[in-house]
């Protein structure tokens, strides 16, 4: 069965009645429930780099279902460089002041569950994914270098919480095999409805690109497969052409999508480059993950041995001592969270640049 796709035309003054809208059109019983709202904050970026989802959207939807009675989360799970500091990203990102209050950092609670996929038996999620009546997820309009466009169903791996996404990335490291990861993750919680931020559309080398051109555009629908279709037809793309949507419908998650409103494509949409890129993908990925892959080491000058760090560890990777035992550890930055005297310090070389002073 096709799947319904709603384009509407839309500026940030416009958002409260075109969200509005989408909740009329796409209705659920908002009152009394927990719902968590799922931004893009794939790190510590400002909202004019149009790399996380604009913080105008998070407000507008965090309100209109508020006024609903809904019970409201916002959260995420940041990316490279963003691990263990979801609250900086969120405050960078304009998304923790555009909760209203809201903004829970999800990483701190979270559940190892079974999963469907070849590249994983289980996998850490933030407890509130499986916890919520219902999910909004809000991605952004974007390409991804790896799997050619980040939409709805991408917007989805940042249920995991800490290091298990770059553990993960490891084991699935081409296009096809991590966007069949991607689509497992996904299968898992499908959101309840997706709206994908498309106030700009980034083009190049995603998910981070500086290469934004106006678009205008919210595009809602309660599967994020048939948002992603959308996002397909306007980057000039056929659904054939984006291997995260062939694989959704080959696990049934999938069957057709009808759009409403203008999905014309953008001209000379600048897709990420293709050939080379993909074909060194698993060699960057696993240079990328031994090389600059944040962990977390314990400073023995600030530590004061009072072991929160040790029970808090889910997997005991950290000793009496206190030491981690790097093979042991899944970067969860539980430890991190727990240590009061800042013993516990994170570093890589990706997070070293993006946390820099000064
Ligand atoms: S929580 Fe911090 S101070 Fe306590 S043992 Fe662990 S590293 Fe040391
Ligand atoms: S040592 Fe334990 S608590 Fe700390 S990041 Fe590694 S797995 Fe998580």
């Amino acid at each position: 069965m096709s799947e319904r796709v709603l384009i509407l035309p839309a500026e940030i003054p416009d958002f409260p009645s075109q969200v509005e809208r989408i909740l009329e059109e796409f209705p659920l019983p908002w009152e009394g429930r927990l719902v968590l709202v799922k931004p893009n904050i794939l790190g510590p970026f400002p909202p004019q780099k149009g790399v996380t989802t604009h913080p105008a959207l998070v407000r507008t939807v965090v309100r209109q279902l508020a006024r609903r009675g809904a019970k409201v989360v916002v959260g995420d799970n940041p990316g490279v460089g963003g691990y263990g500091a979801n609250q900086k990203a969120a405050e960078v990102s304009g998304i923790a002041s555009a909760s209203e209050g809201f903004f829970v950092n999800i990483a701190q609670q979270a559940v190892e569950e079974r999963v469907k996929s070849r590249y994983a038996d289980k996998v850490r999620f933030s407890r509130i994914v499986l916890e919520a009546d219902y999910i909004i997820s809000l991605p952004r309009f974007k390409t991804h270098s790896l799997t050619q466009l980040t939409g709805g169903m991408k917007n989805t791996y940042g249920y995991i919480a800490g290091g298990d996404k770059s553990r993960l990335h490891t084991r699935a490291r081409g296009t096809r095999q991590f966007s069949e990861l991607v689509v497992d993750i996904f299968a898992f919680r499908p959101p309840d409805l997706t709206i994908v931020d498309g106030l700009t559309a980034m083009e190049g080398e995603g998910p981070s690109s500086s290469e934004l051109r106006p678009l205008g555009r919210l595009i809602a629908s309660y599967s994020a497969v048939a948002a992603d279709s959308a996002i397909a037809r306007i980057m000039g793309r056929r659904e054939a052409d984006i291997f995260q949507i062939r694989y959704a419908g080959a696990r049934g998650l999938y069957g057709g999508v009808q759009i409403e409103g203008d999905a014309s494509p953008l001209p000379d949409f600048n897709m990420p480059f293709g050939g080379l890129r993909r074909l060194v993908a698993p060699l960057v990925n696993t240079v990328a993950f031994r090389y600059t892959h944040p962990r977390p080491r314990i400073d023995i000058e600030k530590c004061v041995r009072c072991m929160r760090c040790v029970e808090a560890c889910p997997l005991q990777a950290i000793d009496d001592t206190p030491r981690i035992d790097r093979d042991r550890c899944i970067s969860c930055y539980c430890c991190q969270e727990m240590c009061i005297y800042d013993a516990v310090v994170i570093s890589g070389l990706v997070y070293n640049f993006i946390h820099r002073k000064g």
